[in-house]
């Protein structure tokens, strides 16, 4: 019953840092379901995945009554307000608002993501939201109306919970939104992504970036409806076991393993 009427608590964080529009949009939208809770990156983190830092010590700043920086990942910031900075464990996690999609493979590379990740291994319900850029680094995105999406979003998984080890990766494109789709993650292909570049001395550098992207898509993917004005919302599980693989394996190799000769 005590359980029922406590107000919910929800930590927010991304990888974008603690001073980035997205995340100061999904802060207040979650303001009529809970107490939000701000544990966050003091600087951009894009792509940092699921980065744990280990050799060195991480530096909390409290920045406001709710909200702390940490000089760290995504993923220690989930950890550490879990464990260390919440007065208790909480209900929900979100992740972003990112600036840009994480669409497909590269999700694998997403600190946005990732903090959902380490959320979801803690038995938390979590969710990751990024709001598609297609454009030059200062366009204008619209985090208004993907904040108003992630609090619906948000109502839901109180509501219903997610499945075991589930979190949902949510695609908002920067355009009017026609729906809400659940969709499969697609797949993507790089090429020409390494620019080669010489410094003022001469030397060459590389710089991974950029590269025209192709896109594996399908009526039912990620990609496919945020490219037609949809949310995209896919569900992710953390057990990378290919069960068919496995099938091929005790197939093709015999057995359930084999003695080693
Ligand atoms: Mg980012």
């Amino acid at each position: 019953m005590i359980q029922l009427i406590m107000k919910k608590i929800i930590l927010v964080t991304n990888d974008d840092g603690v001073h980035s529009p997205g995340i100061k949009a999904l802060f207040r939208a979650m303001e009529p379901i809970g107490d939000a809770y701000m544990v966050a990156p003091d600087r951009e983190r894009s792509a940092v995945s699921h980065a744990l830092t280990l050799h060195r010590p991480l530096k909390v700043e409290k920045l406001g009554s709710n909200v702390w920086s940490v000089n760290g990942t995504p993923t220690d910031c989930v950890a550490l307000g879990i464990e260390k900075l919440l007065p208790r464990r909480p209900d929900l996690i979100v992740s972003g608002i990112n600036r840009g999609g994480n669409l497909g493979d590269d999700i694998t590379y997403s600190g946005t993501v990732s903090a959902a990740i380490e959320g979801t291994i803690f038995g938390i319900a979590s969710l990751a939201f990024s709001l598609l850029s297609d454009g030059p680094p200062d366009s204008k995105l619209d985090y208004g109306t993907a904040a108003h999406l992630a609090l619906q979003v948000a109502r839901f998984t109180l509501e219903n919970g997610l499945p075991y080890d589930t979190l949902l990766n949510v695609n908002i494109p920067n355009a009017a939104i026609k729906g809400v789709r659940f969709t499969r993650q697609s797949k993507r292909i790089y090429h020409g992504a390494i620019h080669e570049t010489k410094s003022p001395w001469g030397e060459v550098h590389y710089w991974i970036g950029g590269g025209k992207p192709f896109w594996e898509r399908g009526d039912d993917t990620d990609m496919d409806a945020v490219m037609e004005g949809y949310v995209s919302i896919t569900p992710i599980h953390l057990d990378f076991t290919n069960n068919a693989a496995m099938d091929w394996l005790k197939r093709k190799w015999g057995g359930d393993g084999f003695s080693v000769g």
